[in-house]
């Protein structure tokens, strides 16, 4: 077994086609030079920051947005190159790479497969796609560049060119959506052949700064398009648990449902506080306990990656919370001995009395091992996970 210490790299390319109606992700349109640009950027900054880092061990890759499909093959390559001179990849490392239907459905067929080959041959063995509804009128409000057709398009040569590991990600609780209309968008992506291997399923929020919310302020999101009230959003939560779990599916994470065997390890590694290094404009690391955030203005990163990083060192506490909350979002749960490694200590000093008062109002079950979210708790996940943070 490779005793290095794990380092899981995260790389973030923030350009879209245009920005989605729901969206606040750095991300943004681009022309194809300032893509060029940008890879070279991210190409130095990997040389530079990979440095310090060269006895580690890269257990996962992701290629995350914005709207990393926009790359080329040839792009994505020259990226994958760097990172294998660079750094140690594990020769089994999951290599996920996010993948917008519309980047690639408004090319030919054979475009469109050679596109998908050529990142199968770059070395991504993981497509991630958003596909977020399978209902067009739904898609159209979202804001999305495409509709299912370019979705079914875009899933079928993924699977013809040998991808063996999909997940499509979904969002409910979306303005106008009914149990049925949901139902019905689950219904169509089960019936995949073959099916995802895995799903990502969101309920929509507003966020700040997003189109929707200027239209939820505006009233726009009335009559029809009323947005589902919290019971009809634990509702449409409750019928995915079942019917995913019906379908093959088990539910690892408050949002993720895997067939066996294909669990994200990325981000698994996330809730697991694996060390993590962010490469790319606006993104984040986890290092040693110390956070890194890379600055946010493309003009600055284009012409230096390195500049406007900042770091802050994590308190003990701030550790400790993170334990409990990322740790609490996995069906697993959270275990004694992986505190007692991390920390030195049992966690009974600073837990024991909220574990007892959630486990007696059924949002907890605890064992010898550890503890984790019941049903109920992880419909009340954000309530029980609150209680975790320190004052
Ligand atoms: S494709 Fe994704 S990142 Fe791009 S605007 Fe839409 S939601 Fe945001």
């Amino acid at each position: 077994m490779d005793e290095r210490k794990e380092l899981m790299l995260y790389l973030h390319v923030p350009f879209c086609v245009r920005k989605c109606n729901y969206c606040d992700f750095l991300s943004f349109a681009c022309t194809e030079e300032t893509r060029s640009r940008y890879v070279d950027a991210l190409c130095r900054e990997l040389r530079e920051r990979g440095r310090e880092y060269s006895g580690r061990i890269v257990p996962s890759i992701f290629f995350g947005g914005g709207t990393p499909s926009l790359l080329s093959p040839a792009q994505l390559s020259k990226i994958m190159d760097c990172i294998r001179e660079t750094f140690s990849v594990r020769a089994d490392a999951e290599i996920t790479m996010e993948c917008n239907p519309g980047t690639v459905a408004n090319l030919s067929q054979e475009q469109e497969t050679e596109k998908l080959r050529g990142f199968r041959a770059a070395g991504i063995n993981r497509l991630s796609i958003g596909l977020q509804s399978a209902n067009d009128e739904e898609l159209k409000l979202l804001g999305r560049i495409h509709d299912y057709q370019a979705f079914l398009k875009t899933y079928a040569i993924a699977r013809e060119v040998g991808f063996t590991n999909v997940n499509v990600d979904l969002m409910n609780a979306l303005p106008g959506q009914t149990l049925d209309t949901w139902k019905a968008t689950l219904e169509r992506v089960l019936a995949l052949k073959p099916m995802p291997e895995h799903l990502s399923v969101y309920s929509l929020i507003m966020e700040e700064g997003t189109q929707f919310a200027a239209w939820e302020s505006q009233g726009k999101f009335e009559g029809k398009l009323q947005i589902p009230s919290e019971e009809l959003d634990r509702e449409m939560y409750a019928y995915t648990g079942t019917r995913l779990r019906e379908a093959g599916f088990s539910q690892y994470e408050i949002s993720n449902y895997a067939r066996e065997g294909y669990a994200c390890q990325h981000n698994v590694g996330y809730w697991i506080r694996k060390d993590y290094l962010g490469i790319g404009l606006g993104s984040a690391s986890l290092i040693d306990g110390v956070r890194y955030s890379n600055g946010t203005s493309l003009e600055e990163y284009l012409k230096d990656p390195l500049a406007g990083s900042e770091e802050e060192i994590l308190t003990r506490s701030d550790q400790i919370e993170e334990f409990a909350f990322l740790g609490l979002r996995m069906n697993c749960g959270i275990r004694r001995a992986d505190f007692e490694t991390s920390f030195g200590e049992a966690w009974d000093g600073y837990w024991s009395e909220i574990i007892r008062k959630n486990v007696a109002d059924g949002l907890l079950e605890e064992d010898a091992e550890g503890i984790r979210l019941t049903d109920r708790g992880r419909d009340l996940g954000n309530y029980v996970f609150s209680q975790f943070l320190f004052d």
